[in-house]
């Protein structure tokens, strides 16, 4: 189940991984774009957890508040993508105080489809969707969620980019692991960790 508080500590802890991963995620998006997805990302997450002590009444009003704070605060490409993602899975969330598995993946589905909606993005362009997409459309409760996710961030770095800054970087983005993918990763192991 993920309670209200357990969704929380999924955004503490992604807070967290964010702080230490910044400087990969910003030499990533160094080789391939323009050298600010670890900022941006520390930046939106530091904004999400000052939220976190207010009181919220659903999953849903959570989901929002933390989808229009990053929508925000991460600025960029990202911040639309990831913003729009928890603002569209809060009315999936609903009413409700607490979700099982089922509720969070498809709330998480919603997300992935605001993502690719938002970004004009199909799987195979190396952006973030080659995490989300992949990863929601073939989840099962049984799952080694962290696995799956390095899997699909590893895969990220054989491709060529057709999508944002690093598309124009062309043939020359192979061989670099995009850093949305390994942002999305981190969000989504720091979630799939609380659903028990
Ligand atoms: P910017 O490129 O504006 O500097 P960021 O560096 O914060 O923004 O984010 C870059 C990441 O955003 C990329 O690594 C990629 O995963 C993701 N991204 C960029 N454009 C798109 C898009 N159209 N669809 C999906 N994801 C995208
Ligand atoms: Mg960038
Ligand atoms: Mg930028």
């Amino acid at each position: 189940m993920l309670t209200i508080e357990g969704f929380k500590q999924a955004l503490r802890h992604a807070q967290s991984e964010i702080e230490a991963n910044k400087d990969t995620l910003t030499d990533l998006d160094r080789a391939i774009g323009d050298g600010d997805h670890g900022i941006n990302m520390s930046r939106g997450f530091e904004a999400v957890v000052a939220v976190l002590d207010d009181d919220y009444a659903t999953l849903g009003d959570l989901s929002k508040k933390v989808g229009m704070t990053l929508m925000s605060k991460v600025g960029g490409a990202a911040g639309p993508l990831y913003g729009s993602a928890f603002v569209k899975a809060a009315p999936k969330f609903g009413d409700a105080t607490e979700a099982d598995f089922n509720l969070v993946k498809e709330a998480l589905v919603e997300a992935a489809t605001a993502i690719k909606a938002r970004g004009k993005s199909e799987v195979g362009q190396k952006t973030m969707v080659d995490v989300w997409d992949p990863f929601l459309s073939d989840l099962n409760e049984s799952d080694d969620f962290d696995a799956k996710l390095d899997q699909l961030v590893g895969a990220t770095e054989d491709m060529v980019a057709t999508k944002g800054r690093a598309s124009y970087f062309g043939e020359n983005s192979r061989g670099t692991v995009d850093p949305g993918a390994l942002s999305s990763s981190i969000v989504l192991k720091a979630i799939m960790k609380e659903v028990e």
